[in-house]
């Protein structure tokens, strides 16, 4: 695996305002994210090491360093691209169609997402994920890597770890996650992924 970079916002940290506000933007993106993408650099550079050296007595614990920094790290990637200022709203062309298809209409698929999203045990993440044919699955993860499915790919993550939304939400995660689906998602990122993914 490729060494890791903080990924820059694609808009300034007070853009999302007043839906998501621009502390918890700054400190989500620059501490929390940098803080995976450093976690992965670590564990990377510690696997080199123990290739180097022939000596494997702390793979398990790098592995799972990998799998949680590194999950960390592809999912706040995605995250900042699905949202825009202006967001929110309903999905147009095949993204709508496919949604139509998996799930019979975008409120029904809108109400197993939030439900699913507000549901999350702990830290983690409601997702949407798509298959190469083009089927499509909410899926609700815990921390960052588990209760992935192999083979599916998340078109669109909402972050539901407290850093994401404690400090203007608190405890409201509902509020937050109403908040992310009707006035931030990007629709045509989340369009662009599925298109990327279909093949
Ligand atoms: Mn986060």
């Amino acid at each position: 695996m490729r060494k890791a970079e903080l990924p820059p916002l694609p808009y300034a940290v007070d853009a999302l305002e007043p839906f998501y506000d621009a502390r918890t933007v700054e400190l989500h993106h620059g501490k929390h994210h940098q803080a995976y993408v450093n976690g992965l650099n670590a564990a990377l550079d510690k696997l080199e090491a123990a290739r180097a050296a022939g000596d494997f007595a702390a793979i398990k614990h790098l592995a799972r360093e990998v799998a949680f920094h590194g999950g960390g790290h592809l999912l706040h990637s995605i995250f900042w691209t699905n949202m825009k200022p202006g967001g929110g709203g309903t999905p147009t062309g095949e993204l709508a169609a496919a949604i139509g298809r998996s799930f019979g209409s975008f409120a029904a698929f809108s109400a197993q997402l939030r439900a699913a999203t507000n549901a999350v045990e702990g830290s983690g993440w409601g997702i949407l994920a798509a298959e190469p044919s083009g089927e499509l699955a909410v899926l609700q993860v815990e921390k960052h890597q588990n209760q992935l499915l192999p083979g599916w790919v998340p078109i669109l993550v909402l972050d539901v770890w407290e850093h994401a939304y404690y400090l203007k939400y608190q405890n409201r995660r509902a509020e937050w996650v109403d908040a992310f689906l009707d006035h931030l998602v990007n629709w045509e990122d989340v369009a662009q992924r599925l298109a990327a993914t279909v093949r």
